[in-house]
């Protein structure tokens, strides 16, 4: 499946990331789903969250956004398909606790980088604990 995001959604959250420095940033994918409940592979939109581990080391969404989130989905004919957050110290790739609280194997994870000058961002699926990287395609909207 090809996984598209468009350059637009794709800045909002690399800019909410480097706000969010020197501490963790996470936020939201929202999108559709096909007929067998599963991501179409578009990321529709982008919701920032608050990290409220307030951590340069770790991150958990707020509660209070991750409701918001699907409610405003749910407004949408949108589900929450994934998640994104920053590392400030290390490469963008999950860390052994990212990989453990891969909650959903469906769900699209992005890494943003921001230990070096060049913002790096990756995206992962994470199923039983096996990384797989996805090539998620910028398309302009
Ligand atoms: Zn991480």
């Amino acid at each position: 499946m090809a996984w598209t995001i468009s350059q637009e959604s794709h800045k909002k959250m690399v800019h909410a990331c480097i706000d969010g420095f020197p501490l963790e940033a996470c936020g939201l994918f929202l999108g559709s789903l096909d007929h067998d409940g599963k991501p179409t592979g578009e990321i529709s939109f982008v919701y920032p969250a608050n990290n409220s581990e307030q951590s340069a080391r770790i991150y958990s969404i707020n509660t209070r956004d991750m409701f918001e989130a699907t409610r405003f989905a749910d407004e949408n004919g949108w589900e929450i398909i994934g998640a994104y957050h920053s590392h400030t110290h290390t490469q963008a790739y999950p860390s052994p606790t990212d990989i453990e609280k891969a909650v959903d194997p469906n769900w699209c994870y992005a890494i943003v980088s921001l230990s070096k000058e060049k913002v790096e961002s990756n995206f992962f699926q994470i199923i039983n604990g096996e990384v797989k990287e996805l090539d998620v395609e910028l398309v302009i909207p």
